[in-house]
């Protein structure tokens, strides 16, 4: 006999981009363009470093349960109201849907989008309604109202992963406003990238919370830090649910506050992905959505995401399919702004799968 682990844990559970080691060794290459997580390529902000191995020191200590300091800083960066610290903003969207959801209660995502928020969800036990983009990737603000009666939280991820479209702050406003009591949970994952400033709205919406992520632009995804935005009202619920110390390590605290600070590699990083993601888009032979993130959805049609990506990786590029997402044709890959050799030698895989 053995205990039964729940059932909704029978499906695939989150899809990773493949370990650029394996690709290394199958197709003999010493390194690999690894295009396929949207991560920082220039690494972490050497201050982060050191801030982090100053911490290390006093890791025999448990953690300032309340992140002060880090919540502090980033009050001064980002404007002074109310925050939270989570191991990754996967650990903010699993502690958000443990203070609303419970078994039986429904959760909207606008699709295809991000994968996380639907295994969240159901890990509570609720239900998740989804609602098509529409065919230019644009949210279809009618229906995502609509679904979200009666619903408890819903999910906006923009720039979304994984098309790269945003969704206008007029857009924004109109279905926070128009949701009432369910709560919406705007991804900001890649909005270090984008023009757009969705943080006014906090002022007028009581059910909107802001997640981002120290894993993108911050070059810091190993250390699993986010941080949201969220109304006052929300926070002693958000400390009650959330794991003991927030789940951040002394370490990464250390890490995101000394990232936080580092203004030059922030504009390096945010200056070379820009210019990098226009010349992709221009010079890549297959069409992308455009992009306000620091990757590119590419349409590979008529070749399958399996075959583009075989492809790719037999030239030492490691992209992500984005077969598994939900409510995309399957015909699309995603593929990262990276250093400029990465970037190159993709262009050049590219031109060459096309010219096939
Ligand atoms: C990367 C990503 C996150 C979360 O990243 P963490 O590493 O958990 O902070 C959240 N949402 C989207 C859309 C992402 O792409």
């Amino acid at each position: 006999m053995r205990p039964s682990v729940r059932p909704y844990l029978a499906g695939p559970g989150y899809v990773y981009a493949e370990r650029p080691e394996a690709i290394a060794a199958r197709y003999g290459f010493d390194r690999v363009a690894r295009l396929g997580s949207n991560e920082n390529p220039f690494g972490p902000s050497p201050k982060a470093l050191e801030a982090a191995s100053r911490a290390l020191a006093d890791a025999h200590r448990y953690p300032d349960e309340s992140m002060g300091a880090l919540r502090a800083a980033l009050a001064a960066r980002y404007g002074d109201r109310a925050y939270a610290v989570g191991n990754g903003m996967d650990g903010i969207i699993e502690t958000v849907l443990r203070i609303f959801c419970e078994s039986g209660d429904r959760v909207v995502v606008s699709t295809p989008t991000f994968s996380f928020y639907g295994l969240a969800a159901r890990g509570q036990g609720a239900g998740i309604a989804t609602v098509r983009r529409n065919s230019d990737f644009g949210v279809d603000v009618e229906g995502f109202v609509a679904a979200c009666r009666g619903a408890k939280v819903a999910f906006l991820c923009t720039p979304n992963n994984p098309t790269g479209t945003a969704t206008p702050v007029e857009d924004v406003r109109a279905i926070a406003e128009s949701i009432g009591d369910c709560l919406l949970f705007l991804d900001n994952a890649y909005v270090d990238f984008s023009d757009r400033d969705y943080r006014p709205l906090l002022d007028s919406c009581e059910n909107l919370v802001i997640g981002r992520t120290f894993s993108k632009l911050y070059g810091l995804a190993g250390f699993r830090v986010g941080y949201a935005m969220l109304p006052d009202w929300l926070l002693p619920a958000y400390a009650r649910a959330a794991t003991p110390f927030c789940g951040v390590s002394s370490v990464s605290a250390a890490a995101a506050l000394g990232a936080l600070d580092d203004y030059d590699h922030l504009e390096r990083t945010r200056t070379h992905v820009l210019a990098w993601r226009e010349r992709l888009a221009t010079e890549c032979p297959f069409p992308s959505a455009p992009s306000e993130a620091n990757f590119l959805m590419v349409d590979g049609a008529p070749r399958g995401p399996d075959e583009a990506v075989a492809a790719l990786a037999r030239a030492g590029v490691l992209v992500r399919s984005c077969r598994s997402f939900p409510d995309l044709a399957d015909h699309y890959l995603r593929v990262s702004v990276g250093a400029d050799w990465e970037n190159e030698r993709f262009l050049n895989a590219v031109r060459a799968l096309s010219s096939a």
